[in-house]
């Protein structure tokens, strides 16, 4: 089994009606929902208003594959916090980050880059195009595929350049923007995917929720050795 946390801030169910009307069970109730489809995958959900901000240190260190959505309360989230997290990537959870989690001190932190990008908020046609179709996160998408609104990213998006980029997007506005992009970070690997607007249906879209689960099993690193490091007698 494959031990995932969904975390999430929380924070726009509780605020906006519009939010609370497309994800009654919260953000992170539609991606656990879509999660637990998959039978290998075990599944809990974390928030930012419980205790330790719902990642005590017995939690993350009994999670294989840590999901991210955050957006307004990205300063709220500890330093220290973050370090632990980035300590355990570092260690070999995995991590996908959604949305506009891609401004959380958490991603920021690991790429090490502004990971700022345009956007704007008008609904526009997404429709997102599977590059690397041969890989684990793209298994059963078809070449392309349409979400009817989305809110728009657009290049430059401030990244390093992924190990992966497995899905591009473009945008009825005009935007294009690589949307679906692996990295790895130390014996950890995180993988970031933009859709996922709070008012917008995404994580009820079958395409959406087979990425989402293709990526905490491509995400996983469940029996992995960890590395050593440090003095050691010469091999040979
Ligand atoms: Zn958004």
């Amino acid at each position: 089994m494959i031990r995932v946390t969904v975390w999430n801030e929380n924070v726009h169910e509780k605020t906006d009606e519009r939010v609370r009307a497309v994800y009654p069970d919260g953000l992170h109730g539609a991606i656990a929902a879509a999660l637990r489809e998959d039978p290998e995958l075990e599944v809990s959900t974390a928030t930012l208003d419980e205790p330790e901000q719902g990642l005590p240190d017995e939690k993350l260190n009994a999670t294989d594959v840590l999901f991210w959505w955050g957006h307004a309360a990205h300063d709220k989230v500890e330093d220290a916090l973050i370090e632990r997290i980035a300590m355990r990537v570092r260690e070999g959870m995995g991590l996908v980050v959604l949305h506009s989690g891609h401004y959380s001190k958490l991603f920021r932190r690991l790429m090490g880059t502004g990971c700022r990008s345009k956007w704007w908020e008008k609904g526009d046609k997404e429709r997102i195009f599977t590059i690397l179709p041969g890989h684990p996160i793209a298994k059963g998408l078809p070449e392309s595929f349409t979400l009817p609104c989305e809110e728009t990213y657009c290049e430059k998006f401030d990244i390093p350049t992924p190990d992966e980029v497995v899905f591009i997007a473009w945008f009825s506005g005009g935007a294009v923007l690589r949307c679906g992009d692996c990295f790895h970070y130390g014996n950890g690997k995180i993988f970031y995917f933009q859709p996922g607007h709070e008012t917008f249906p995404t994580y009820h879209d079958e395409n959406i929720r087979r990425v989402l689960r293709n990526a905490a099993r491509w995400a996983a690193s469940v029996g992995v050795p960890p590395m050593s490091y440090g003095k050691h007698e010469p091999f040979e």
